[in-house]
C-alpha cells in the first residue's frame, strides 16, 4: 500500500459498465491507494444495489453512496421517485448528486429552464437533509454556480468544471469544492483551472467509467492516481501533500468516517 490514501470523490463503478469485473477493478484500486469512493447512482436500481454493498461490503474500499440524476433526461415522476427516496434514505446517503445542468445536451430553453427548476429544488433538499450537493454542469458552470450561490447551498462540489476560472470564481468565494478527473493529462481547460484554484478546494475524481486520461477508453477508480500526479505537478507541490490535503479536503466536505 502506498503511504498516502485517496478518495474517488465522483464515479459510477455500480453501472453496467462495471458488471464484468467490478471486484477486480476495485481491488487494483485499493491496492494503489484508493481507500474509499463516493459513487453516484443515477437511477434507484443501482441506487439499492450500491446499499447492499455499503451493507454487506465485497471490497475493502469503503463505499459511499450518492443518489441524483441526469439532468437532461428528467421526467416528472422520475423526479418524484428520486426526491422520496433521497427524503426516505437520507441517513445512507452521503450526498445528492450528481444534479445540475447540461446545456451542451439540452440547446432549447425550455428544456434549460426545466433542469434549473429541478436543479434548485434539489438544491434545497440538500439544505433540508443537510447533505453535500455534488454538481455536474456541462456547458453551464458559471450558470450552476450563480443558481447554488442564489439558493444559499452550504456544502457544494463542482465535479468536472469545465468552465474558465473566471467562470468559477464566485464559486471559490462561496467555498465550493471542485473536483478533477484524469481527463486533465490532455484537457488545457482544466489544467488551467487547477494553476488557479486553491489546493484547499480541490478534491480528486475519476468519474469512471467517463473522462479517462486517454479518449475513448474506460476509466476505473485507479486512475485517480493520474489526477493526483498531475495536480501536482500544475501546483508544483510534493505529491505526498497534495494527496494529503485533498484527502482532508474530501473528508471535511463529505463529514466522512471510519477511513
Ligand atoms: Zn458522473
Amino acid at each position: 500500500m502506498p503511504v498516502y490514501k485517496l478518495i474517488d470523490s465522483h464515479c459510477h463503478v455500480f453501472s453496467h459498465e462495471f458488471d464484468e469485473d467490478r471486484l477486480n477493478v476495485l481491488k487494483r484500486a485499493y491496492d494503489i491507494g484508493v481507500v474509499g469512493v463516493i459513487e453516484s447512482a443515477l437511477d434507484l436500481k443501482t441506487a439499492l444495489k450500491v446499499l447492499r454493498e455499503v451493507k454487506y461490503p465485497s471490497s475493502n474500499i469503503k463505499i459511499y453512496l450518492s443518489v441524483g440524476l441526469n439532468p437532461c433526461c428528467i421526467t416528472g415522476s422520475i423526479f418524484n421517485e428520486t426526491y422520496s427516496f433521497i427524503e426516505e434514505n437520507f441517513r445512507e446517503l452521503t450526498a445528492i448528486g450528481e444534479v445540475g445542468l447540461d446545456f451542451y445536451l439540452t440547446q432549447d430553453s425550455t428544456g434549460r429552464e426545466k433542469q434549473i427548476s429541478y436543479f434548485k429544488r434539489f438544491i434545497s433538499l440538500s439544505k433540508e437533509m443537510n447533505l453535500p450537493i455534488i454538481v455536474h454542469s456541462r456547458s453551464a458552470g458559471k450558470y450552476a454556480i450563480q443558481i447554488l450561490v442564489e439558493e444559499k447551498a452550504e456544502r457544494v462540489l463542482l465535479h468536472a468544471f469545465d468552465g474558465s476560472f473566471k467562470s468559477a470564481k464566485l464559486g471559490v468565494e462561496n467555498g465550493f469544492f471542485f473536483s478533477i478527473p484524469p481527463s486533465i493529462t490532455y484537457s488545457i481547460q482544466k489544467q488551467r483551472l487547477v494553476e488557479k484554484l486553491p489546493l484547499d478546494l480541490i478534491l480528486l475524481e475519476t468519474d469512471s467509467p467517463s473522462l479517462s486520461p486517454v479518449r475513448n477508453i474506460r476509466n476505473t477508480p485507479e486512475n485517480l492516481v493520474i489526477s493526483l500526479r498531475e495536480v501536482a505537478r500544475i501546483k508544483k507541490i510534493d505529491l505526498i501533500n497534495v494527496a494529503e490535503t485533498v484527502f482532508r479536503n474530501t473528508v471535511k466536505l463529505f463529514d466522512l468516517k471510519n477511513l
